[in-house]
């Protein structure tokens, strides 16, 4: 058998999988290294969008195709809170921009070769990994492997919710939104005693996508998320006439499940099969940029790629948050009531990006009420 040998090989040409690439061909150590990286799609569908917060202008600016400075947060009782986001932005890119963007790059470069093919299978030989997909076989000195192990659905000895959502894109002929301010989250409308709430990120006065959202156990009927919507849009946004232009499904895991384990010497698992994704929040937009130039950093200092790439107190944090939202999970509403409406926005957005001090994160765990999470500490003691 032929094997073609690379230095670094990424399966998976998604979020994470297109990041670390772009960041080593923006580091002039790899410029010599032969990097392959492989995705079973084309990846040319616009099949989901990301949004994320940042201070000023990003190295995403190029694709970002809507940003707001104002967030609203709508409480069970329907009372608003809106938020002034400044010094951060919230921006929001279409996947199908960021993946032309990124292949773009790849391919100009002739540093990374792209294959499009399903890896079916990754041993170990000799300390180095072998790849097959599709009758491809290569040898490489280090993967970065997007696919989520199979292992993790099986397992029972973690706290899963998934994040799950559907979405319309709605037009309307008056106008009915406020394309300043971005709806966080409004738990004016919730799926029975479960943290829901709807998503709105208004694109003119007259389009908004439309999201119903939630952080549960199990999913829904697709009946029942179209239901949720309608009656968000009829009764709550009280839009009588309206279009839906298109539609946006999705799952996120939102687990302590420790994807990380997995990593060695010659393995990074990266983005959501890596625990990329915020346990406690979904996002991961913006942890697959910063995880990334970890990694590239891991490198260049001849260390292992996957070295401290995850911050164990925050993962303590977000394992205690989402033992609370499994055993409590009507509590959700409340909890993120309080988290956005008796902490300043950006010491919020600070501490979901992991850059919080000590007393930063005392002074938030403060505003919430205690017997929910000393339980869940309690039950992950005796767990
Ligand atoms: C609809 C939706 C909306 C989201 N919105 C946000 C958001 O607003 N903000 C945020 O921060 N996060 C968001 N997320 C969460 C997270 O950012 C995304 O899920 C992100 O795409 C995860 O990146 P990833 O690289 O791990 O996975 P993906 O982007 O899904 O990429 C994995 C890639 O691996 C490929 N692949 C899988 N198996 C193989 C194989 N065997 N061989 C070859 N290729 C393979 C797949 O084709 C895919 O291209 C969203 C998720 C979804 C689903």
């Amino acid at each position: 058998m032929e094997y073609i040998t690379y230095d670094y090989a990424i399966i998976g040409a998604g979020a994470a999988g297109l990041n670390l690439a772009l960041c080593m061909l923006e580091d002039p150590f790899f410029d010599d290294k032969a990097i392959v990286i492989f995705d079973k799609d084309l990846k040319n569908a616009n099949d989901r969008t990301w949004c994320f917060w940042e201070k000023g202008a990003g190295r995403w600016d190029g694709v970002v195709s809507h940003k707001w400075g104002k967030a609203v947060v709508t409480d069970t009782n329907t009372k608003q809170y809106t938020l002034s986001l400044d010094p951060f932005t919230y921006k929001m890119i279409h996947s199908d921009d960021f993946y032309r963007f990124a292949k773009d790059k790849i391919r100009a470069s002739g540093i990374i070769d792209w294959v499009t093919a399903e890896v079916e299978q990754v041993n170990i030989i000799n300390g180095a990994q072998e790849i097959q997909a599709q009758k491809r076989y290569l040898i490489t000195r280090h993967t970065f492997d997007s696919r989520i192990a199979s292992k993790f659905n099986h397992d029972t000895s973690s706290i899963k919710l998934l994040q799950h959502f559907k979405g319309w894109v709605v037009e309307t002929d008056a106008p009915a939104f406020d394309p300043s301010a971005f709806v966080m989250m409004d738990f004016s409308l919730r799926w029975k005693d479960t943290t829901s709430f709807t998503y709105v990120l208004p694109f003119s006065a007259t389009k908004a996508l439309v999201e119903f959202t939630l952080f549960s156990p199990d999913l829904i009927q697709n009946e029942e998320y179209d239901t949720m919507l309608k009656q968000y849009v009829t009764e709550i946004l009280d839009i009588k006439k309206y279009n839906i232009l298109a539609s946006e499904q999705g799952v996120i895991p939102m687990s302590d499940y420790p994807f990380h384990h997995q990593n060695n010497d010659s393995l990074t698992k990266i983005g959501t099969a890596g625990a990329w994704v915020k346990p406690s929040s979904g996002y991961s937009f913006k942890n697959t940029e910063r995880y990334s130039l970890r990694i590239i950093d891991n490198i260049k200092k001849g260390l292992v790629p996957s070295k401290n790439i995850i911050r164990k107190k925050y993962r303590y944090y977000d394992s205690v948050f989402l033992n609370v939202l499994y055993h409590r999970n009507e509590l959700g509403p409340e909890l993120f009531t309080i988290m956005y409406g008796k902490n300043p926005i950006e010491k919020i957005f600070d501490f979901l990006d992991e850059q919080t001090s000590l007393l930063d994160d005392i002074r938030i765990m403060n505003t919430f009420p205690k017997a929910p999470f000393n339980k869940a500490v309690f039950r992950k003691l005796v767990s």
